[in-house]
């Protein structure tokens, strides 16, 4: 049995001078990945800092017109809060889609951005992994693959990245901002999440030690109309296979705003930047739906056990967006 001290810090300052100083150590908020890695020995930290008693749990609208998001307030929280539901009802809807009811009373928001992948090699603690153990080698490439990534692979990880909610702000344009040692920072959410590449045990660009403190939505009226598609295997409490934020803004027929992001096909929530870029100025129709899909993802690269998620997300995206164009039947 390994020792483990806990310790519940009483201020943001403290939290993070605990943590900094301590390369054995990791914050704790909800625990429901901290503390599940924990017992299955892929994390092994001596020192738990516990941050549930900081002042980090606001959901309020910026008088912009956007939201700002305490890292500590609960997912369930920040999906029943008003503001939320009106204004980016993809974020509503995406955290309703992810976990269990009793996972979401306990999941804070900074946690969930900062959950570690689901590839049972990684979650084993001991296959290769050069996620959990850089340089062992990939498992997933050449082992079971069926719900792993074919956007933003490389040879040396092809891991999904699992969070729902992270895929919604992604489509919005979200900033995490943190404080550590060396002060504040403000990361833009595409920024935030890094592509496995030569590195995939570096997920996010922080320091150790460095505390998400809040995440910030701009205004985006775009956004009052948008959804969240999520397909998976099972209906409730399951990751998605292929998921999709869809924003759009449409004038007489034709797409005048919209944002697409996806989920469960890439290493990192995927901003779908060509699909966007196809679809402003068009005419809302499916033929252009389909081609803006297929545009973006011209570039997946699938295994054998996974090319089916190339046809899904596609669908995904057809029919989320023909949904908010009013052309299709509710996701
Ligand atoms: C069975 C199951 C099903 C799930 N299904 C889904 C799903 O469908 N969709 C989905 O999106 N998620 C899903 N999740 C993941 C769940 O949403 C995350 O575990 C949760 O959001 C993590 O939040 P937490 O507060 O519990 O984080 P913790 O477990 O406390 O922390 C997670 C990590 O983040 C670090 N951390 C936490 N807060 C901060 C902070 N403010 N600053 C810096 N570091 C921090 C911790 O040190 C730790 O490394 C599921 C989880 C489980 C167990
Ligand atoms: S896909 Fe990534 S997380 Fe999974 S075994 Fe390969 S390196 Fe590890």
């Amino acid at each position: 049995m390994r020792p483990i001290t806990y310790s519940r810090a009483p201020d943001t300052d403290t939290a993070i001078a605990a943590v900094s100083s301590d390369p054995t150590s990791d914050f704790l908020a909800g625990g429901t990945t901290e503390v599940d890695l924990l017992r299955q020995n892929v994390l092994t930290p001596r020192r738990l800092v516990d941050i549930n008693d900081l002042p980090l749990t606001g959901i309020e609208a910026t008088p912009a017109g956007g939201l700002r998001i305490g890292s500590l307030a609960r997912m369930s929280e920040v999906a029943a809060a008003p503001v939320v539901r009106e204004r980016f009802p993809v974020i509503a809807q995406a955290l309703e889609l992810g976990a269990s009811a009793q996972l979401r009373n306990m999941a804070s928001m900074g946690g969930n951005l900062l959950q570690r992948v689901r590839c049972s090699y990684f979650r084993d603690a001991e296959s290769p992994c050069n996620k959990r153990e850089p340089g062992t080698g990939c498992s997933a490439i050449e082992g079971f693959s069926r719900g792993h990534a074919v956007l933003g692979t490389s040879e040396h990880c092809i891991a999904t990245h699992p969070s729902d909610v992270a895929v919604a702000l992604m489509a919005l344009d979200a900033t995490v901002h943190t404080q550590g040692a060396e002060g504040e920072r403000s990361y833009a959410i595409d920024d935030f999440f890094l592509l496995p590449g030569n590195t995939p045990h570096r997920e996010h660009p922080m320091a150790h030690g460095e505390l998400i403190t809040a995440i910030e939505v701009p205004a985006a009226p775009v956004a009052r109309k948008s959804l969240y598609l999520k397909v998976r295997d099972r209906e409730s409490y399951e990751f998605a296979l292929a998921s999709v934020a869809v924003a759009l803004s449409l004038v007489d027929d034709t797409v005048a705003d919209v944002r697409v992001a996806l989920g469960g096909v890439a290493t990192k929530p995927w901003r779908a930047r060509r699909a966007e870029d196809f679809l402003i100025g068009a005419v809302a129709e499916r033929v252009n739906f389909e081609q803006a899909a297929r545009v973006e993802l011209i570039e997946a690269r699938p295994t054998a056990m996974n090319a089916f998620k190339v046809e899904l997300a596609r669908r995904a995206i057809v029919r989320a967006l023909e949904t908010l164009a009013g052309n299709g039947s509710p996701a």
